[in-house]
């Protein structure tokens, strides 16, 4: 089942890729794993996938020491300063860095073990009270802050869109983050790249492929549902 699921996510998002006029190798597809046991990810990586998405900080490092050491290994959810030390180190990318006291511990850690450490900031496009992520109109401001900061590295942005029925009405939530990254971008700030675009889950990836995402986080889409939802 994961290796038909994973072979019909990437057919949709060669599609995607191909209405918009991309190269369908400039989008990573990150299997969002949280919830599910080894076995499935274990699946999951025999059949190709090399980019792993969790959210809870025990659960990816547990998962890490289990499975081969290329896996590359994504923290998307929210993130407390006191678990910062558990990840620097195992950790590709944090996708949801949304303050400068979060990214200020990253940095701290990352002295202390002595490497370096690439982010995203997460934005609260829709401005929804229950999300985590920075406001739009602060993330220019926050950005330059922790740009200040040499060991944490701003490779781009990342949201995560509301749930809706129709995964159009998220389009222009992926456009205005894409318009945010080219904005940002443009102020040629120091240590920061706007290279990476994290948006798009599975009722709405294929958009956000065709609004620029250079990574979606499909969970559902590749292993199924999940028992119980700890967002
Ligand atoms: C759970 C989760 C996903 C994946 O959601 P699906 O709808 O199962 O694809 C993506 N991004 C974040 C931040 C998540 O917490």
């Amino acid at each position: 089942m994961i290796r038909e699921n994973l072979t019909h996510t990437r057919q949709n998002m060669e599609d995607a890729c191909r209405r918009a006029g991309r190269d369908a190798g400039d989008v990573t597809l990150i299997a969002v794993s949280k919830t599910k046991p080894l076995p499935m990810l274990q699946e999951a990586y025999e059949a190709g996938v090399r980019d792993f998405g969790e959210n809870r900080v025990q659960e990816l490092v547990e998962k890490y020491e289990a499975l081969p050491g290329d896996i590359r290994w994504h923290m998307i959810g929210h993130l407390q300063r006191n678990k910062v030390k558990y990840l620097v180190g195992k950790v590709f990318l944090i996708h949801s860095v949304d303050s400068l006291r979060l990214a200020q511990e990253i940095q701290r850690e990352a002295e202390k073990k002595q490497t370096e450490v690439n982010i995203l900031v997460e934005v609260n496009v829709a401005g929804e009270e229950s999300k985590f992520g920075s406001r739009r109109e602060e993330t220019l401001q926050l950005v330059k802050e922790i740009a200040l900061l040499p060991l944490v590295h701003i490779q781009g942005l990342m949201t995560v869109a509301p749930y809706v029925e129709n995964p159009e009405e998220n389009r222009g939530i992926f456009a205005n983050l894409q318009q945010l990254a080219v904005d940002i971008g443009r102020e040629n700030i120091d240590n920061v790249n706007m290279n990476v675009l994290s948006m798009g889950m599975t009722g709405d990836y294929p958009v956000a492929v065709e609004e620029g995402a250079t990574c979606v986080r499909v969970g559902t889409g590749i292993f199924g549902n999940r028992s119980y939802d700890c967002n």
